[in-house]
């Protein structure tokens, strides 16, 4: 009898042996098996000869779903290698890379899939051969006579009460089953876009990499905002798709930005499946498009991480957009890069990847120095008139600030106020202030269950912690001494909307945050006041420097930065500078000269140097120094092993264990003391992680395939979190 060995949703580092049972799974195939007492889905890895089981021991199969499709073999061989590369657990890697519905142990093909019709006989009969009295009947029937084929949603919209009498018609024979084909989203209307004359930076990079298309290899795509790193996308997936079948997967790192990259894409590819994949989709809809990707009829497929995943049977190029991001790395669960996936796979697959960024990763950008990645520049703005922005820092340290502004900064407001033309205000933090402080005992309120503090949410009077959603009613005095005087101290978007609020009463003012665009749909109407001119000042957090071009925006202020400047981890400059240059961009992109202005104490920075001239080659140079002299990445290869638990003991008695554990064959890596990070305790856990440090990446995996399984071992492995993150980017 043949053998399945089976991936499971379960935290052990193994795959599962059970009996095919006479029920033809394929490999690839979605199976019900027991476990324990449970009963759960898995997917078909393989079909070994014989197990290491005892054949009497193994159980058959409960079940397997039949006419779904089987996972393909690229995909599961790109999941066992994230389970080998990040430590992590195989059979919870294959399942994690599936959609929710296919996780379910119940079969997943949506019910839109099937519908129902009148049989011949169903037909044949006529209406009249139902009694008068039974309405429903009748209706229903009338329905599945003018129509191909009902789904359930179509039926229940005709009468609440439908299954009864359905059943009845389906009993007698009359109505049947039908599946039907997954609907394809509606095409867009769209006015043809003529596609610009590419000028020679373009053109030189669509030839080098449209010359090779027919291989891996990794480009780094270098280019500002603005440079027309979108144009070259599309030339190149353009060409890629002129193969016969041939699909492209877009990776972009927002949500937010997938709609729009769509829209343009649809534009310039009208005849073309495009589908989107990300998280804040429903179930069924995600299903959908993955079974597009996954039967070859979508041909672009665009999405955030989790797409990087996404079966794509004739998959012949990668784009990743803004390959810096940071939202490509995945928190929990298996702790991977996307970007580092989307190289991986590419390599598997044999096709080129293009990584494109303003500011790219310090580890993308030494492997471009190295020659292991190819570099593309685009110098210029692609608009010939749109020239860069002016960028100016404007010193914090004078005591004329207004609730943070400063008076340069305020006059550039009301200059452009006057001119018609429109301003935005970045400010990293939402919220009317961070902290609330007593005047009187500096008290200031803390989260209960986190090592944080609560921000000021005023307009609502309550206090809300960022990190766990903890929210409490604002108290009236203070808890620790009875006094009544508790200031909101520091700034956030609310609370700069308020003063804008006060020094420009005319001035119509949008803020731009998760807080106010939590709703559905909020942000894209957000985006069509500014397009439309209804809007003079923007306040917002960094959802506003991600991909929104405002032909009319002439003013970037950045409020407060200095923070970032001195924060203990090492890749914050790094970041900040990315930000910086981002917010920038969005200044003066059609034919006005924009202006940038940052307040800050510290304007002699490096970091203020290279941004005022808009070189992030320089800057990365002085990075790159940096990190070599302190030994940092990219100069050599980290992981960290978290651990978390209600209380701190069994976390540090097992980090210490690790610890000694270790140090038995630790001769290529460096094993750091455990420590607690700045978040210490988060949503009431107690935390702590330790440092692995190698200066190869051969050396550190080495380590890591002798010590996780120790790991595992430990006595204290099944009573707290503990995880393991291989290239983790906060350390
Ligand atoms: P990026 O992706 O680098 O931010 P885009 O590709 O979005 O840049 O280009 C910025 C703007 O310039 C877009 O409005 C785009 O249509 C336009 N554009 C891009 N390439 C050209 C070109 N060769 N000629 C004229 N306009 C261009
Ligand atoms: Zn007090
Ligand atoms: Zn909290």
């Amino acid at each position: 009898m043949s053998i399945l060995r089976v991936a499971l949703d379960v935290p052990l580092a193994t795959l599962f042996d059970y009996l095919d049972g006479g029920r033809h799974a394929e490999v690839g195939s979605r199976v019900l098996v027991p476990f324990g007492r449970r009963q759960i889905a898995g997917i078909v890895l393989e079909k070994p000869e014989q197990s290491q089981m005892a054949q009497e021991r193994l159980k058959p199969v409960l079940a397997v779903f039949d006419g779904e499709p089987t996972l393909s073999v690229e995909t599961m061989r790109l999941a066992r290698f994230c389970a080998e590369y990040y430590h992590y657990p195989v059979g919870q890697a294959v399942m994690s890379v599936l959609p929710g519905r296919l996780r379910d142990v119940k079969p997943a093909l949506p019910e839109i899939q099937i519908g129902y019709r009148l049989t011949d006989s169903g037909r044949h009969v006529g209406i009249d051969a139902l009694p008068k009295q039974a309405l429903l009947q009748r209706k229903l029937w009338l329905a599945l006579a003018q129509a191909e084929a009902l789904d359930q949603a179509a039926l229940a919209q005709l009468a609440a009460g439908w299954r009864g009498a359905f059943k009845v018609l389906r009993a007698k024979g009359w109505v049947e089953a039908v599946q039907l084909d997954a609907p394809l989203p509606p095409p867009v209307p769209f006015q043809p876009v003529p596609p610009p004359t590419l000028n020679a930076d373009q053109q030189a990079a669509v030839d080098a990499i449209g010359a090779q298309l027919d291989g891996f290899g990794v480009w780094l795509l270098y280019g500002i905002t603005g440079s027309g790193k979108t144009e070259v996308y599309m030339r190149l997936l353009q060409a890629a798709l002129q193969q016969q079948n041939a699909q492209v997967l877009v990776l972009v790192p927002e949500i937010n930005l997938t709609p729009q990259l769509e829209g343009r894409f649809r534009a310039r590819f009208p005849g073309e499946t495009i589908v989107a994949l990300h998280s804040q989709m429903s179930d069924g809809e995600r299903l959908r498009n993955w079974r597009l990707a996954e039967s070859g009829r979508a041909r672009i497929v665009i999405g955030t991480r989790l797409s990087v995943f996404t079966p794509i049977p004739h998959l012949k190029l990668i784009v990743v957009d803004e390959e810096h991001d940071a939202s490509y790395k995945q928190q929990d669960g298996m702790r991977y890069s996307a970007r580092d996936v989307a190289v991986m796979r590419a390599k598997q697959a044999g096709i080129p990847v293009v990584l494109g960024s303003a500011t790219p990763a310090l580890e993308t950008w030494h492997n471009a120095q190295a020659g292991r990645y190819r570099l593309l520049t685009l110098t210029q703005r692609a608009v010939a008139q749109a020239q860069l922005p002016d960028i100016v820092c404007l010193d914090a340290k004078t005591p004329l600030l207004r609730d943070g502004l400063t008076p340069a900064l305020i006059n550039a407001l009301r200059e452009r106020l006057e001119r018609g033309e429109q301003s935005l205000l970045f400010i990293n933090r939402r919220g009317y202030s961070p902290v609330l402080l007593c005047s009187a005992c500096a008290w200031v309120a803390p989260c209960h269950r986190c090592s944080s503090r609560l921000v000021v949410h005023l307009r609502q009077r309550r206090l809300k912690c960022h990190h766990c959603g903890h929210e409490e009613r604002m108290p009236l005095q203070c808890p620790s001494c009875g006094n009544p005087d508790l200031h909101p101290a520091g700034q956030g978007t609310q609370r700069l909307e308020a003063t804008l609020a006060e020094l420009f009463p005319e001035a119509r003012i949008l803020r731009v945050d998760r807080d106010s665009t939590r709703r559905k749909g909020a942000l894209e109407g957000m985006m069509t006041e500014v397009h439309g001119q209804r809007v003079d000042i923007l306040v917002g957090t960094q959802m506003l420097a991600k991909g929104h071009d405002f032909p009319n925006l002439t003013l970037v202020g950045v409020v407060d930065t200095d923070s970032a400047l001195f924060s203990p981890d090492f890749r914050a400059a790094e970041r900040l500078f990315a930000q910086l240059m981002q917010v920038a961009g969005r200044a003066g992109r059609a034919d006005k000269p924009g202006q940038v202005l940052i307040q800050t104490a510290f304007p002699d920075h490096a970091l203020f140097h290279a941004l005022r001239r808009h070189d992030y080659a320089e800057f990365a140079a002085t990075l790159l120094n940096e990190r070599q002299m302190a030994g940092f990445p990219p100069y050599c290869f980290q992981a960290l092993l978290h651990a978390e638990a209600n209380h701190f003991e069994p976390v540090r008695d097992f980090l210490n264990d690790a610890v000694d554990q270790a140090h038995n064959f630790a001769h290529s890596v460096t094993v750091y003391d455990p420590v607690r990070p700045a978040l210490a305790r988060l949503k009431g856990m107690e935390r702590a992680h330790l440092l692995i440090q190698a200066e190869s990446r051969a050396a550190l995996q080495g380590f890591l395939q002798s010590w996780v399984p120790l790991l595992a071992k430990h006595k204290l492995a099944g009573k707290l979190r503990w995880s393991v993150e291989v290239d983790p980017l906060e350390v």
